[in-house]
C-alpha cells in the first residue's frame, strides 16, 4: 500500500507541540501498543490516543490505519454521519507514533456481557445493524475491506456529550461507531491471508479463496446473530471446528468449485472420488450440496420435524438459561459451562431460525 503511505508525511507532523495531552487512563492494550484515555488541553475534550510500539511492522500498520481513516473521514464521510470513528490527530512522541481518535465508550461485546449474554430485542439489533451497514456502505464505496469486523471493534459513541467540558447536548447512548482499521486493505490488494478474528472469519478466508468486501458482510451476519443470541454464532475452537460449525448450521458445505479453487481445501477436506469430504467427520457423508436456499417443499419438510419446544421457548428469559449453559468464550467461568453443549447448540440454531424469521417480518 505504498501510495497510501504517501498520504501520511510524517515530516509534516508538528513535533513542536508540547504537553497537549494528559494521560488519564488506559482503555485498551494490544499487540500494537496501548490506547490511552487522554485529556486534550487544546480542545478541553477527552480523546483516545493509540500509542504504537516503536517497531517497523506496527508503525507501518498504524500509518495505513491513519491514511485509511483520513480518506474515509474526509472524502467519504465529511459530516460524520456514517458511524465510522473520527481520527483527530497523529504525532510522534519519544519515537512512538501516536494517533488520537474521538473518545468512545464500551464495545458491543462488553455490552452483550453487561446484558448477561441474554441477547437484545429485535429492534435494538436492527438499530445497531443499520448503523453498521451504513459504515460498510461507506467502506464499499471507498473500495475498502475492514478485515476485522467483530463486536469488540464496534463502540458505543458518547457524541461530544460527556467527553468535553462544554457538554449541554443530550447523550445518545445508542449510537455506535466502527473502529480499528489496523487490518483494513483496499479491494484488489488483498495481500494478507491470515485476517479476521476466528469467530467472524469468512469461509473464503478460511479456505484461502480470493476475497472481497463480502468478507465484512459475513462478519456482520455473525455479529447480528450474536447481538440477538447473546453468544457467538460460530464459536470455532479452531479453523476446522469453525468450518464444521458453518456446515452444520448452514446445512451444507461450500460449493465444489469454491473448494476446488481454494488453496487451503486440502487442510480440511478429503477428495473422495469427485466429492469433497470434511476430514474425520461422519456428518459430511450426508452433505452433498452447497450453501443454498431451501425450496419451499424442503423448508416445509424441515419445519415439520422441528421439535415442539419451538417458538415460545425462545423468549429472552429462557434464552438466558441456554446461554448460561453455553461455552461461548474460552474464559467463561467454569460453573457456567454446561456438560451438554449439544443441546445448547441445537437450541441456538432454533433460536436463530426464529430470529431470521423475525428479521424478515420486521420492516425497518
Ligand atoms: P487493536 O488493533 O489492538 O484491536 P483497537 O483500535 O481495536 O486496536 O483498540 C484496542 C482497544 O482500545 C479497543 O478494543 C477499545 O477497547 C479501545 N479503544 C480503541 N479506540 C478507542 C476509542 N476511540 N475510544 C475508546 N476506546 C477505544
Ligand atoms: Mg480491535
Amino acid at each position: 500500500n505504498s501510495d497510501l503511505i504517501l498520504h501520511v508525511n510524517l515530516e509534516l507532523v508538528n513535533l513542536e507541540r508540547k504537553r497537549r495531552y494528559t494521560v488519564k487512563d488506559i482503555l485498551g492494550q494490544g499487540t500494537f501498543g496501548q490506547v490511552a484515555k487522554c485529556w486534550d488541553l487544546e480542545t478541553n475534550c477527552y480523546v483516545a490516543v493509540k500509542i504504537i510500539k516503536n517497531q517497523p511492522a506496527y508503525y507501518r500498520q498504524a500509518v495505513v490505519e491513519v491514511s485509511i481513516l483520513h480518506m474515509l473521514n474526509q472524502k467519504f464521510d465529511p459530516d460524520d454521519k456514517h458511524h465510522i470513528v473520527r481520527i483527530l490527530d497523529y504525532f510522534v512522541f519519544q519515537r512512538h507514533l501516536c494517533v488520537s481518535f474521538e473518545m468512545l465508550g464500551s464495545n458491543l461485546y462488553e455490552l452483550i456481557k453487561m446484558n448477561h449474554f441474554k441477547g437484545f430485542s429485535l429492534s435494538i439489533v436492527q438499530m445497531f445493524s443499520k448503523q453498521i451497514l451504513h459504515a460498510l456502505i461507506v467502506m464499499k464505496d471507498a473500495g475498502l475491506i475492514h478485515c476485522d469486523m467483530k463486536p469488540e471493534n464496534i463502540l458505543i459513541s458518547t457524541r461530544r456529550g460527556s467527553n468535553c467540558n462544554s457538554s449541554a447536548e443530550i447523550v445518545k447512548p445508542t449510537e455506535i461507531k466502527v473502529i480499528d482499521f489496523g487490518s483494513a486493505c483496499m479491494e484488489g490488494r488483498t495481500v494478507y491471508s491470515y485476517i479476521q478474528s476466528r469467530y467472524y472469519r469468512s469461509p473464503e478466508v478460511v479456505l484461502g479463496y480470493p476475497y472481497t468486501s463480502s468478507i465484512d458482510m459475513w462478519s456482520l451476519g455473525c455479529i447480528v446473530a450474536e447481538l440477538f443470541l447473546g453468544l457467538p454464532l460460530f464459536p470455532g475452537a479452531s479453523e476446522y471446528d469453525l468450518l464444521k460449525r458453518m456446515i452444520q448450521i448452514l446445512g451444507g458445505q461450500p460449493p465444489d468449485n469454491l473448494l476446488r479453487d481454494s488453496k487451503n481445501t486440502i487442510k480440511f477436506f478429503k477428495h473422495v472420488g469427485s466429492i469433497y469430504r470434511l476430514e474425520n467427520d461422519e456428518m459430511s457423508k450426508e452433505l452433498t450440496s452447497a450453501y443454498r436456499v431451501l425450496t419451499e417443499d424442503e423448508y416445509e419438510a424441515r419445519e415439520s420435524k422441528r421439535p415442539s419446544i419451538g417458538k415460545n421457548y425462545f423468549n429472552h428469559v429462557k434464552l438466558e438459561d441456554i446461554i448460561a449453559n453455553y461455552p461461548y468464550r474460552k474464559n467463561l467461568p467454569e460453573e457456567e459451562i454446561s456438560k451438554d453443549n449439544h443441546v445448547a447448540e441445537s437450541l441456538t440454531r432454533l433460536a436463530l431460525v426464529d430470529f431470521l424469521r423475525g428479521l424478515v417480518e420486521f420492516d425497518p
